[in-house]
């Protein structure tokens, strides 16, 4: 369905302040964010306190959630030692760690022999490249990230486990490194030759926490029980001001917009904001699904996901994920307000994308772009997210500074736990 824009959008549309965007993001981001944590919940808080002066009806409550916070990760090879990360769902080796022959695999994939390896790969870490990892009977992966390390979930379980789905999370420990110890890696392989003994070290905590989830409704005053919803995540890698702050502004932003026009809604707008994304594998969302299906399936006529807007540079509006029925509808916002045409892309396996299965129409999720550029960093991105033009979210997607490590071993009780060729 194509919209032909009225002065109504036209006015609200004029009505968005960069200040209040700014301010709502600045507000949000000023602590790390991890799922059930209490510098979360301060965030929900806010968000809460935000919507509650407009006059919205709020809810905040609480579930249990699946959650898996990387915590520290060591990798010592040929007398060196690695400065590397963990993940999400990762598996935990305890404190004797993992030795093992490392095998350079540059590109996974399905039918891969690799039994009893340590696997160094290219790419930023994924639930599919661990899947054909296990598939393959390695016993631990490494992945080469590009000029920076991507903090990532593994798992391919979506939301909390189930006994089915259960045996489906990780077995083996997974590491990523940037492509300076990448290079290190192996400029050690080509030198020693195969096998080439590694040993890793993982502490991954992951267990069932109590993480929130906060609903806002702007009521409709025609067919109130009809609602869109438009939902973004709270909980982030650090300090997650684009990921997913700038997000949450847009939609405190759109509240304090449609509170102040005198218009009233045909429908409801229900905002949602959504823990236990990045290290739940959208529990969050997948926990709300599974507790209201007849109402989605019902009622929710569409749901527009915002995630990681607004970062600096990017440009490309035109290629954000919606699905065949919404994208001309979608598009002609993009269009009439950007000039851009809009193409659209596929929606992947992820984000929140948790209301398929009620049969609830999705649109957007990654608006605003990067432009693909030709450095490590936008190639791997463009990897997880590119399209024609698009290269994701910027290098600084999912970052982290890597905790600095001595290059040499610090103690002869730590040589002792590798053996090189
Ligand atoms: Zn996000």
């Amino acid at each position: 369905m194509v919209v032909e824009l009225n002065k109504t959008h036209l006015d609200l549309s004029d009505k968005v302040s960069a200040e209040k965007l700014m301010a709502f993001t600045a507000e949000i981001a000023k602590e790390v964010r991890l799922s059930g944590s209490p510098e979360e919940l301060r965030a929900f808080q806010y968000v809460k306190g935000e919507l509650d002066a407009l006059g919205l009806e709020t809810a905040l409550s609480f579930h249990d959630g699946f959650i898996s916070l990387p915590l520290s990760a060591e990798l010592q090879a040929g007398g060196m030692e690695f400065p590397c990360i963990t993940h999400s769902m990762s598996t935990s080796t305890g404190n004797e760690g993992l030795d093992g022959e490392l095998l350079y695999v540059k590109e996974l994939a399905s039918g891969m022999e690799a039994a009893g390896k340590v696997v160094l790969t290219d790419g930023i870490a994924t639930p599919g490249g661990v899947q054909m990892l296990e598939q393959a009977g390695a016993i631990a992966g490494i992945f080469i990230n590009g000029s920076i390390t991507h903090e990532m979930t593994v798992s391919r379980v979506w939301g909390n486990p189930t006994p089915e789905t259960k045996k489906e999370f990780p077995k083996i420990p997974v590491l990523s490194i940037t492509e300076k110890e990448g290079a290190q890696l192996l400029g050690q392989l080509a030198r020693y030759g195969e096998p080439l003994k590694v040993w890793l070290k993982t502490e991954v905590d992951t267990g069932w926490r109590k993480i929130p989830t906060l609903l806002a409704d702007i009521k409709g005053d025609i067919e109130p029980e009809k609602f869109v919803l438009f939902s973004s995540h709270i909980d982030s890698w650090h300090y997650g001001a684009m990921d997913n702050a700038s997000a949450n502004a847009a939609l405190l932003e759109t509240a304090r917009i449609l509170m102040s026009q005198p218009m009233p809604l045909r429908r409801t707008l229900r905002l949602a904001f959504w823990s236990g994304h990045s290290h739940g594998r959208y529990s969050g969302s997948a926990y709300y699904c599974d507790s209201h299906w007849e109402e989605l399936h019902e009622h929710c006529l569409l749901h527009v996901y915002a995630d990681s807007l607004g970062g600096k540079g990017a440009q490309i509006l035109g290629e954000s994920n919606c699905m065949a029925e919404t994208r001309d509808y979608g598009g002609s916002f993009v269009e009439a307000l950007t000039g851009e045409a809009f193409i659209g892309k596929r929606f992947g396996r992820g984000g929140d994308q948790s209301f398929w299965g009620p049969g609830v129409p999705a649109l957007f999720m990654g608006l605003s772009e990067q432009p693909q550029t030709d450095d490590a960093a936008s190639r791997t991105l463009v990897k997880l997210f590119g399209g024609i033009k698009s290269g994701g979210f910027g290098w600084w997607w999912h970052t982290v500074k890597i905790r600095s490590t001595s290059s040499t071993l610090k103690t002869c009780g730590a040589i002792a736990k590798f053996t090189c060729h």
